[in-house]
C-alpha cells in the first residue's frame, strides 16, 4: 500500500549520493545480513537509508511513484445534462459574451454599489437607528432592477431588512438549497476618501481597465447582483426549477450578523426545518495559482471566536501617594504576559489546513520535492507533521494564523483623570479559535496565563464566574486588587462543524467541485471534462461569514463564490480598505458559476 511504503522513505538532506549507489549499498547490506536475518533486512535497509544523504531527484522519483491523487481526489467537470438544461446553459454562456449583457451586468452592480449600505459595530436593532435606512434603499433598488424575481419569488422581510426569497420548485421531494450574500458593506473611513482612485460610492466602470469600482464591488455586492441577475435571466428564458431555490441576504454581516443572519437563520429553520436544506453557498474562498497550479478552495470549516475581557480593579486615591502599581500597570503586565505566551501553532491531521496542504502536494506543479514528501508523510508520521510546520506553516503568517488560535489585544480602557488613581482598567483580547479547539480551552489558556501574574502581584482572580485565586490566598497581607476574566459582548462562537468532503455524505462537495470545474473550463473555452485544469481543495478562511447562524440548516455549507485570484492577483482587491474594485470579467465568471450551479442543482438527485 502506498502510504505504508512511505514509511520507509528516508529523509532527504543533501545531494551527494546517486540512486545507483543507494541501491548498491542496500544490496551489499542484504548480502551481509541476508539469508539468516531476513526479518532484519527490511529494518536495516530502512535504517541505512535514513543515515544516507539522499538527492532531491530520489525524492522526486519516490513521490512520483506515489499515487498523489489519493491524497486529494478530484471529480470530473459537471455540466447540465438534460436537453433543456444543457441548452439553457449553453445559451446563457453565449449571452455572457454579448455587449448587451455586459452593459446590463455592469449597470446592476454599479447601481447597488451606489447605495452606501454601511453597517457599524454595536448598532441597535432596525427602527432604532436611522443608519439602517440605507438597507431600505437596497430593497427598493432590487425591486426595480430585478422585476421578474419580484413577480416570481415569494419574499419575506425578516427583522425589517433581512431578505428571504423563495422560488418554489415543482418537485417537493427535492431538498431546497440556499444561496446567501449580504447587503451591507464595511463603512468607508472619511479620512481615506482622497486616496480612492474613484469615489467609493460611484460604482464607476472604467472601460479601459475593465474594473468596476466602489465599496462592496467585491465584498459582497458582486455576489448579490450576480445571484439576482442569473435568476432574473433564467426567469426571462422561461426556465423553471424542480428544486426550490432559496435566497437569504443579511444586512449586518460586517458587524457580526446579530440583527440580520441571526434572525434569518431562525426564520429559515422554522420554514425548512433542521437539516432541511441540501446545501448552502455563501461568500468565501475563490481560486488562485499556487505552486503553478490553479486551486479553488471553497471554505468548508470556520474558526471559532471569543472576545475576552480582562479587567483589573484596585482601590483608587490621590496620585500624589501612589502604590507601586496602578490598575493600568497591572493590566500592562497581564497584556505583556499574554503576548509572551501565544497559543501553540500545531498542524493537525484531518483539519482543513492539513487537507489543503495535501492538495498542494498532490497537484502543485512547482512544489519542492522535500515539502511534497514531508506533506505526504505527515499523514501518518508525527515528525513529518512537525517538519511541515517548520517548512511551511511557520513561514507563512496567514497560514499559521489559520492553523492556530490567535490572540490580539484590540481594545483598552482605563483612567479618567491625570491626578486620580484608576479604580479599574480593562482590555479586550480577540481570539480566533482553531478548529480542533474550543471556547473553553481558549478561556482556560488565558486563565492559566493570567494566574501567574495575579499571584506575583498579590491579586485575586475570578475567571468566567469561578474564583481561581480567592482573597484567602493572601491571608497575611491581603490582596492588592482583583482581576476578572469574562466573555465580552456575549458572542463567543465554537469552531464550525466541518462540511463533509470525502466518503459518505460528500455528494454536495462533489457536486460543487464538478460545477467549479465546468465553470472554469467554459469561461476559458477549455475542452474536455476531466477538469484537471483547476483543482478543488477543501479550504478555509481566517474569518466568519453569515453562515455561522446557519449550521442547523445543513451539514453542507460552502463559503465560495468563484472569485478569480489567478495569475498573480489577489482573490479580492481593496476588500475592507480603500480602492475596492472587481474586474468585469471576474464578475461575469461569478455569474457563469451561479448559472451552472443552479442548473446542475436541479438535476442532482443524491442530496436527499
Ligand atoms: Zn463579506
Amino acid at each position: 500500500m502506498v502510504v505504508k511504503s512511505l514509511n520507509h522513505l528516508p529523509i532527504p538532506t543533501s545531494a551527494n549520493i546517486s540512486p545507483r549507489s543507494v541501491s548498491t549499498r542496500r544490496y551489499v547490506a542484504g548480502v551481509v545480513f541476508g539469508i539468516f536475518f531476513s526479518l532484519q533486512l527490511g529494518r536495516y535497509a530502512f535504517d541505512l537509508g535514513k543515515n544516507l544523504d539522499i538527492t532531491v531527484e530520489d525524492v522526486t522519483s519516490w513521490t512520483h511513484n506515489v499515487d498523489a491523487a489519493q491524497f486529494c481526489p478530484q471529480v470530473t467537470a459537471l455540466y447540465p445534462q438534460s436537453s433543456l438544461n444543457a441548452e439553457t446553459w449553453t445559451e446563457f454562456g453565449e449571452l455572457l459574451e454579448t455587449e448587451k449583457f455586459k452593459t446590463l451586468a455592469i449597470e446592476r452592480l454599479s447601481g447597488l454599489i451606489q447605495i452606501p449600505s454601511e453597517s457599524y459595530d454595536n448598532m441597535p436593532p432596525p427602527g432604532q437607528d436611522p443608519r439602517w435606512e440605507t438597507m431600505g434603499q437596497v430593497h427598493d433598488y432590487l425591486a426595480v432592477a430585478f422585476p421578474l424575481i419580484h413577480s416570481t419569488f415569494s419574499l419575506a422581510k425578516v427583522n425589517t431588512y433581512g431578505l428571504l426569497y423563495e422560488w418554489t420548485g415543482s418537485d417537493a421531494s427535492l431538498k431546497p438549497y440556499l444561496l446567501a450574500a449580504h447587503q451591507d458593506v464595511v463603512p468607508v473611513n472619511p479620512d481615506t476618501l482622497d486616496t480612492w482612485i474613484h469615489p467609493p460610492y460611484s460604482g464607476f466602470y472604467d472601460a479601459e481597465t475593465g474594473l468596476i469600482w466602489g465599496r462592496g464591488a467585491s465584498d459582497d455586492k458582486a455576489s448579490l447582483a450576480g445571484i439576482m441577475l442569473t435568476l432574473e435571466t433564467l426567469i426571462g428564458k422561461g426556465w423553471t426549477p424542480k428544486r426550490t431555490v432559496v435566497l437569504a441576504f443579511g444586512f449586518d454581516e460586517e458587524s457580526s450578523g446579530i440583527h440580520g443572519a441571526k434572525t434569518l437563520g431562525k426564520a429559515l429553520e422554522e420554514i425548512y426545518g433542521r437539516d432541511g436544506l441540501a446545501f448552502i453557498v455563501d461568500e468565501g474562498g475563490g481560486f488562485k495559482d499556487v505552486y503553478g497550479t490553479i486551486f479553488a478552495t471553497p471554505g468548508v470549516a470556520e474558526k471559532g471566536h471569543a472576545d475576552i475581557k480582562v479587567e483589573v480593579t484596585s482601590p483608587g486615591g490621590h496620585s500624589s501617594i501612589p502604590p507601586a502599581h496602578t490598575t493600568i500597570g497591572y493590566l500592562a503586565s497581564i497584556i505583556s504576559e499574554l503576548e509572551q505566551n501565544p497559543f501553540p501553532v500545531e498542524l493537525a491531521r484531518g483539519t482543513v489546513p492539513h487537507d489543503t496542504l495535501l492538495c498542494y502536494a498532490a497537484h502543485g506543479h512547482d512544489i519542492s520535492p522535500r515539502l511534497k514528501h514531508s506533506i505526504f508523510k505527515s499523514t501518518h508520521c508525527d515528525a513529518a507533521l512537525r517538519r511541515v510546520e517548520d517548512l511551511y506553516v511557520s513561514k507563512d503568517h496567514w497560514y499559521s494564523s489559520l492553523v492556530g488560535t490567535t490572540q490580539a489585544v484590540d481594545m483598552i480602557y482605563g483612567g479618567v483623570k491625570a491626578n486620580a488613581l484608576p479604580e479599574s482598567a480593562y482590555a479586550i483580547v480577540n481570539h480566533r479559535i482553531n478548529t480542533v479547539s474550543s471556547v473553553n480551552e481558549t478561556a482556560a489558556h488565558d486563565t492559566q496565563t493570567v494566574s501567574g501574574i495575579a499571584r506575583s502581584f498579590n491579586l485575586t482572580l475570578k475567571a468566567f464566574g469561578q474564583d481561581i485565586i480567592p482573597a484567602s490566598a493572601y491571608s497575611s497581607s491581603g490582596p492588592k486588587g482583583h482581576i476578572e476574566l469574562s466573555q465580552a459582548f456575549n458572542h463567543e462562537l465554537e469552531p464550525a462543524p466541518r462540511t463533509p468532503t470525502s466518503g459518505t455524505g460528500s455528494e454536495p462537495w462533489d457536486f460543487l467541485s464538478g460545477t467549479i470545474k465546468a465553470t472554469y473550463a467554459a469561461h476559458r473555452n477549455l475542452r474536455g471534462i476531466d477538469g484537471s485544469n483547476i483543482i478543488v481543495s477543501p479550504g478555509m478562511s481566517t474569518g466568519n461569514t453569515d453562515t455561522k447562524y446557519y449550521w442547523n440548516l445543513t451539514r453542507h455549507i460552502f463559503r465560495y463564490n468563484h472569485k478569480n485570484g489567478a495569475y498573480g492577483g489577489e482573490i479580492a482587491t481593496g476588500v475592507h480598505t480603500v480602492n475596492e474594485n472587481i474586474p468585469l470579467d471576474h464578475y461575469l465568471e461569478m455569474i457563469r458559476f451561479f448559472s451552472t450551479l443552479i442548473l446542475n442543482a436541479d438535476e442532482v438527485k443524491s442530496f436527499e
